[in-house]
This record gives C-alpha cells, structure tokens and sequence, in this order.
C-alpha cells in the first residue's frame, strides 16, 4: 500500500467516525429542543499528528482543541504551514509561562481558571500584538473539591471573571468545565448550566458553555452545552494518556 493510500483510508476513517458524532450531536439536539447549530464541535487532537487535523479541516470541522502547548505550538505552525485555516482551543490546564506561546496561535482558551493566568495571559496578549483574546473560565464540578481535573470553585468564580473583564485584553465569554470521573455527569452539568446563568447576569456576552466529550456529550447538550469537546470518538482510543 502506497503512503497516499494510507492518507486516503485514514480520512475516510475520521470520515466515517465523523459522520456518528455529527449524528449523535444532532440527535443530542433534537431531544434538547435545540437547533443542531447551536452546537459547535471542536475536535481534540492531543497525541495526534498534524495530518489529522488537516484531515479534519477537509472534512468541515475548523474547531481544533490541544491540551498542552508543547504539543499544540508545533501542530499549529504545521497547519499554518499547510494552509489550513483552522481555530485553535486550548482547553488543557495552563502554565504561566505558557501564556507567551498560547496567545500567539489560540483563538479561544477554555481553561482559565486562576486570577495570575489571567494576568499572564494578558500580558501575553498585548505581546503578541493582538487586540484580545477569547477566554472561557474553568469551573470545577467536583462536589469535593479535589482539583484534579482542575478549574475554580463555584464560590471565587465572579472574582475571577472581575479580573478577566478589568485586564482590558481578555474578553469572556462563558465557562468551560470537565464532568467528574467517577459519578454520573448530569448533576455536574446541571449545576455548570445554573453558573453560566448566573454569570450571563452580569456579563451578557458570556454565551459559551463547553461542556461534554466523547462519553457524554449527550448529556452536556441536553443540559445547554454550546461546546462539546470531542477526541477518542473521533480519532481513535488514544494511546498515552492525554
Ligand atoms: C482530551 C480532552 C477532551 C476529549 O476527550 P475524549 O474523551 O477523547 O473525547 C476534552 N476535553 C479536555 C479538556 C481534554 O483534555
């Protein structure tokens, strides 16, 4: 089998697996009583190569989504370099030493989640000569608190979003959040659902909810997610953790 032939069956591969996850979105949305198009996919592409995402472009999926810059600031400069216009999400935790690298290629970042990163970021968004940034505050759900999966707790949530809108640079536009591992998501997403009402109140432009991935992105939609965040179903099982 030639080298091309391997590209040809891999995008019928993403093609095929496509296909499923446009359709259970549709279907997500359709028992939400929601528009499909209220729903923007956005593909994460962690561990795997920039072809991918090329592939993925081709197909009709623009929204990209990396969760460390290391791997991501090459994967964007290869695209680039392809001629692929597509829309980076950084959705991983963030190092601020990271931030310099991140606002040179995101479009959105889902995961602030601390007032110092959202300094740093936006130092780093007048570095790059940019004008703004589009940022998403991570919330965590967990009822422990445990921090694993990282995020701001409910209670320093309005604070954070205060420091986001004084930086000037950082524009917020709504939340982002990771259902816990071992419970069933729909009291998390429920009461993501309740914080992103109450932080429209008092800043209106902030519509984005990012709620959902490969394993529950049903019940994100059906809880108002505007985002789902979609990899392993997409892709494949992932070999390394990511
Ligand atoms: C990897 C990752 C995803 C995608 O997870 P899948 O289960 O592969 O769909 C979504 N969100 C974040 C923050 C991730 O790191």
């Amino acid at each position: 089998m030639s080298r091309n032939d391997g590209q040809v069956d891999r995008r019928s591969e993403i093609a095929a697996s496509l296909a499923a996850v446009r359709h259970r979105i549709a279907a997500a949305c359709a028992s939400a009583n929601r528009p499909a198009q209220d729903v923007t996919l956005v593909a994460v592409t962690k561990t795997y190569p920039a072809e991918d995402v090329l592939h993925l472009a081709a197909l009709g999926v623009p929204d990209i989504g990396e969760n460390r810059d290391q791997e991501a600031a090459p994967k964007a400069a290869a695209v680039g370099a392809a001629g692929a216009d597509v829309r980076w999400h950084f959705v991983g935790q963030l190092q601020r030493n990271k931030a310099r690298s991140v606002a040179t290629y995101a479009h959105l970042v889902h995961s602030v989640d601390r007032p110092q990163l959202a300094k740093a970021l936006a130092e780093a968004v007048k570095q790059a000569e940019r004008s703004d940034l589009d940022v998403l505050i991570q919330v965590d759900l967990e009822a422990d608190a445990s921090e694993v999966r990282g995020g701001v707790s409910a209670a320093d949530l309005s604070g954070l979003a205060q420091a986001i809108v004084d930086s000037g640079v950082l524009r917020l536009r709504g939340l982002m959040a990771v259902a816990p591992l071992d419970a069933p998501p729909e009291p998390a997403f429920e009461r993501l659902a309740g914080l992103a009402e109450a932080l429209r109140r008092d800043h209106p432009d902030a519509t984005i909810v990012s709620a959902g991935m490969s394993g529950d992105l049903e019940s994100a939609i059906l809880h108002g997610a505007t985002h789902v965040r979609v990899g392993s179903a997409l892709l494949g099982k992932r070999a390394l953790l990511g």
